[in-house]
């Protein structure tokens, strides 16, 4: 396996429940598949929706399918102040105390109380990659990027480990803009210290003269 790490850039984008789906497009909608995308099973759909904050509001936002048990909302920190939404960094699926917004589709709107996130930058990967690079699901990592003249670690990047997953890190787009990638920009993880270190730790010991 290869220990180059490809980096993709996720744009803002719609998970959406069969339910909240439903009550915008109508009771016997479907999701219309238009492309399989980088994570196997996830597919690109015909169908958009506008999103809308007391601030702003993005038209023709993609939807991706299948359809999830509740709706979730991923933005950039650049779109949370264009909507006037703050912006709640998590993983995918952690969506308790997040905050709504309001989903518009052509003739019809409903209002969500949670589910708009920034997502936690992440790699995706299959058991046999985590083994081969002795890393486990959930743990944080540095990625050192690729880059001409403005590479990033990018630090707390969350492992997550599937069989039906293929090797890739997701960044948002304030994400992949801050390193100047090229068409196909990758990755490789560095470490710095044990598990059970962080930056938290790391920066308080720099501030008090330890230098590891
Ligand atoms: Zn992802």
């Amino acid at each position: 396996m290869s220990i180059k790490i490809p980096i993709e850039t996720s744009a803002r984008h719609v998970h959406i429940s069969k339910e909240d789906f439903q009550q915008l497009f109508g009771p016997e909608a479907e999701l219309h598949y238009i492309k399989e995308l980088s994570q196997p099973g996830q597919y690109l759909c015909q169908e958009r929706i506008t999103v809308c904050g007391p601030r702003g509001t993005f038209e023709n936002m993609a939807i991706l399918g299948p359809f999830r048990n509740e709706t979730q909302i991923e933005i950039s920190l650049t779109d949370s102040r264009k909507l006037g939404i703050p912006g709640v960094i998590r993983q995918s699926g952690d969506i308790g105390n997040t905050p709504g917004c309001i989903l518009r589709s052509a003739d019809r709107q409903i209002e969500i109380p949670r589910g708009v996130i920034v997502a936690k930058r992440h790699i995706h990967m299959s058991p046999g990659d985590a083994a081969s690079l002795q890393i486990h699901d959930n743990e944080e990592v540095f990625v050192l990027t690729k880059s001409y003249g403005r590479a990033l670690i990018y630090a707390d990047v969350v492992v997550r480990v599937h069989p039906g997953f293929r090797l890739a890190m997701h960044v948002d787009t304030d994400e992949a803009n801050a390193f100047s990638s090229d068409k196909d920009p990758y990755g490789v993880i560095v470490r710095f210290f044990d598990q059970n270190y962080n930056t938290h730790k790391w920066i308080d010991d720099v501030l008090s003269g330890i230098h590891r």
